[in-house]
């Protein structure tokens, strides 16, 4: 086992257990150590930086860690930790689109619905998390799958921890799930923003400046061979973006 400092995929993900390398037999509390000190030294570079290593992860590892993820009951785990830090990656959001990335929002739904009693006595920063991930997840999924119950279980809960964590991540994702489900008209503005932004990443082609979704001629945009997550509306694009592109441009298993 290397040093803490040397942050790679492969360390994030053995954290987790998602590779069978010894570090899954460790006790889950040094594995979450481990993990959220990692992460903290990835979130401490720059933005660039950090895309890299999220690219790197959710390209060669996105498959097993949902497998895991669909394994794992708990509403906050190490593998939910790690998929939410990746999640604004457009491999995540490919991902999302794909058959095996069916239904994760409204699987997150249900383990949220299933912890409301749980959620207020959790920490600031845990019920955050939830939040962001959850919001994630409706934003790019939408909530057409989320159960009636579930969602009128969130919707009598979620204003509680917007007013119990007012100030705070959590508040401020507990609205953005309350605006979602109840489709505010206040709110829609920005959440087709944030939607745009993410869905843009995957869909609007990479050459610089350039905002293209189709072809001129109305076809789609050709993708990048190796990440299948980054588009072009020509080779002229594709070229003039590899210097940015490469940082996060992984071959990925899925
Ligand atoms: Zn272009
Ligand atoms: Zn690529």
């Amino acid at each position: 086992m290397g040093s803490l400092w040397n942050v790679s995929a492969e360390s994030l993900v053995s954290w987790v257990g998602v590779s069978d390398d010894g570090n899954r037999d460790l006790p889950e509390t040094s594995r979450a150590f481990n993990l959220k000190s990692q992460l903290g030294i990835v979130q401490s570079k720059p933005l660039p930086a950090q895309m890299k290593i999220y690219s790197e992860v959710a390209a060669k590892y996105l498959p097993a860690l949902m497998d895991l993820f669909r394994q794992t009951p708990e509403v906050i785990s190490l593998v939910s930790t790690l998929v939410n830090v990746i999640s604004t990656t457009p491999y995540f959001i490919r991902f999302l689109r794909s058959p095996a990335g069916e239904g994760i929002a409204a699987l997150q739904a249900h383990r949220v619905a299933n912890a409301v009693t749980e959620i207020p006595s959790m920490s600031v920063d845990d019920v955050g998390e939830i939040g962001q991930f959850l919001s994630s997840l409706l934003i790019l999924q939408g909530i057409q799958d989320v159960s009636a119950e579930d969602k009128a279980i969130l919707l009598q809960h979620l204003p509680s921890w917007e007013r119990q964590f007012r100030g705070r991540l959590a508040s401020e994702t507990a609205g953005r799930c309350i605006a979602l489900f109840t489709d505010d008209p206040g709110m829609r503005p920005m959440m087709d923003a944030v939607r745009n932004m993410l869905e843009g990443k995957l869909d609007k082609c990479g050459g610089p400046g350039c905002v293209r979704r189709v072809q001129r001629d109305g076809s789609v945009l050709s993708q990048c061979g190796r990440c299948k997550s980054a588009v072009y509306c020509g080779v002229a694009h594709q070229k003039a973006a590899w210097a940015t592109h490469k940082a996060t441009c992984f071959p990925a298993v899925f």
